[in-house]
């Protein structure tokens, strides 16, 4: 199978395939909400405007509701958020009726619970699913959006909220002849629902994030031969998962209205908050602090020990070292370390994976690390992948862990226009910017969610962020409805303002000198800033909090 046919939807999102006719015709359902998307983000925020008495609908190009965690299914897949955080605490009794089988359960049991949210909240009759939407243009007479999808369903609605995803656009048709490759080649997020068989066989990974690394741990016992492609050698964390049984899920249950209070207002919305400054601790004390953290087995040695590590060079230099140093003492072999112990960036200033038994892996007869950094992958061939120097791996399946174009690529494969036509894609092709990652100047009533220059992904717990981000859309349109508002739209200058503060403060991380997923640096001609907000989630969210209570001040409404 070719990476560009999803066999669990043949129009999934983010596949460039949206050739069919963007013709924007007659109307055949009238809605005041439309969200797209059927995620964390998507379900809640249709549940929340529902309340509000909105006639609104959910769609999306997956054939289940769950987003990430429908499109997700590759071996391995799983939470790097402790499960009991990763809920929804809008509701107590939604909150407590569901129980965890452990500290970060795979896939499939993250897809039935937001299966249990959608059955609970009784939303599957406002979401439409198989139904992949290609445009989305804004009428300024009617001051409406029209909404196509790729089977010319046309949709009119007054507000229009985008739940699409950061991570939800796959970088999936990345070399030439992938067509003619005689094997099998998948993209991790979009693996198929039948099961893969990959018994015995010669399988090649390509890409070691967090995804990559998930999937090695897992088929390296199973396949014949494991190949692993090395662009960029990653710092990890192990994984600590223990099962939850009785006590632990009633242990963290009883927590649910401190969670409540805490997890909003932390830096990244998860559990821990940063505890210790690098410069009051002795050397000892520190190393100290990095091995409690480190023995958590989660991202608390990243977002929860020394917020040093994102902002000065000698704290950020002396935790990558701690980390390479329990790196080589797993990996033993100096070859292996040199080819997979990060040494040119600092631990922390991409996306930080967690594993179990990742760095063993590479231990075994059958796995075996190709560099390609210099020597980079140049084209798929019928029988495998060459690279530049010619050298073709013999491969029977081929699994791309190439990751997403992240927080702008699900909206720029939609073909969105604003006032006077303007293009979203290609106004980001130019300029990634937005208000709070809530709006766009140019795009009135166009709400966004998990979109750039707001907390996402990985420095934050999104179901943190997602619930903060709808709430506030929510607020929002209630709002206008009660003043009696056509729309609104952020002035040019409070974007401005916005996208100021968000390079002032991203300026002086560590993060902004990294090429990762995080500033764009994985596709070609993407603009470069650093998609995520990074004051932290507590002080985002103080920040539209007070655009809430100055009734929106910056924004025009009319
Ligand atoms: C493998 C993986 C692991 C992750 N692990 C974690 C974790 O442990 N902790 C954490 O906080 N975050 C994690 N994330 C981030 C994750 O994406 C968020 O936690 C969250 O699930 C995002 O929810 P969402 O509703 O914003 O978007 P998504 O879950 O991405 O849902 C977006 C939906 O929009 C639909 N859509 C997009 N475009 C269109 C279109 N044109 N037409 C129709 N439908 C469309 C998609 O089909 C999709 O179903 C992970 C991401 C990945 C990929």
């Amino acid at each position: 199978m070719d990476a560009r046919h999803d066999t669990a939807n043949p129009e999934s999102p983010g596949t460039n395939n949206s050739k069919k006719e963007n013709i924007v015709g007659t109307p055949n359902k009238q809605l005041d909400a439309m969200i797209i998307g059927s995620g964390v983000a998507g379900l809640y925020q249709l549940h929340m405007l529902r309340n509000q008495g909105l006639n609104v609908r959910a769609y999306d190009a997956a054939s289940g509701v769950g987003g990430t965690w429908y499109w997700n299914r590759y071996p391995g897949a799983k939470f790097d958020s402790e499960s009991y955080i990763y809920q929804y605490l809008f509701s107590e009794e939604l909150y407590k009726n569901w129980s965890w089988s452990s500290r970060f359960p795979g896939q499939p049991e993250i897809e039935q619970w937001m299966n249990y949210i959608a059955d609970n909240l009784d939303l599957r009759k406002d979401v439409q699913l198989d139904t992949h939407i290609v445009s989305a243009h804004y009428n300024e007479d009617s001051k409406r959006w029209t909404v196509t999808t790729a089977d010319n369903e046309v949709i009119d609605t007054r507000f229009l909220i985008t739940c699409c995803g950061m991570l939800s656009a796959p970088m999936q048709d990345l070399f030439p002849g992938q067509d003619s490759f005689n094997g099998e080649i998948f993209h991790t997020a979009r693996w198929p629902r039948k099961e893969v068989e990959l018994e015995g066989k010669r399988v090649g990974v390509v890409g070691i994030g967090a995804t990559g690394i998930q999937v090695i741990q897992t088929i390296a016992e199973k396949v014949g031969q494991l190949k692993v492609f090395v662009r960029t050698p990653q710092y990890v964390l192990p994984m600590n998962n223990p099962s939850y049984g009785e006590e632990d899920v009633k242990w963290y249950k009883s927590r649910f209205e401190e969670l409540k209070d805490d997890l909003p207002h932390t830096f990244s919305g998860f559990e821990y908050e940063f505890e210790y400054v690098w410069a009051d601790e002795s050397p000892e004390r520190r190393l100290e602090i990095l091995e409690e953290a480190h023995a958590d087995g989660s991202l608390k040695l990243w977002l929860g020990a020394f917020e040093e590590l994102f902002f000065e060079e000698e704290a950020s230099g002396e935790i990558s070292e701690f980390v390479r140093e329990k790196m080589r003492a797993r990996l033993k072999d100096p070859k292996l370390c040199e080819m997979l112990i990060p040494t040119d960036y600092d631990f922390g200033s991409h996306r930080v994976p967690l594993e179990s038994n990742y760095l063993e892996a590479y231990l075994r007869d059958n796995v075996e690390a190709i560099m390609v950094t210099d020597n980079p992958i140049t084209r798929v061939v019928p029988e495998g992948l060459e690279l530049a120097d010619g050298t073709v791996y013999e491969l029977d399946v081929i699994i791309l862990a190439t990751g997403f174009d992240a927080g702008t690529g699900a909206l720029s494969r939609i073909d969105i226009r604003g006032r006077d036509n303007r293009s979203l894609k290609e106004d980001w092709e130019r300029d990634i910017r937005t208000t709070m990652g809530l709006q766009v100047h140019g795009y009135p009533n166009m709400f966004t969610t998990a979109t750039p220059l707001a907390p996402s992904a990985a420095l934050c717990n999104m179901t943190t962020c997602l619930q903060q981000q709808t709430e506030w859309i929510n607020d929002c349109i209630q709002y206008l409805r009660k003043h009696e508002f056509e729309f609104i739209e952020p002035s040019r200058e409070l974007e401005d303002e916005w996208v100021a503060h968000h390079d002032e403060t991203s300026g002086k991380t560590l993060i902004s000198r990294t090429n990762s997923w995080y500033n764009g640096a994985n596709v070609p001609g993407k603009p470069r800033r650093v998609l995520s907000y990074t004051a932290g989630v507590g002080t985002y969210r103080e920040k539209c909090d007070e655009s809430a209570a100055s009734e929106y001040s910056g924004f025009v409404k009319a």
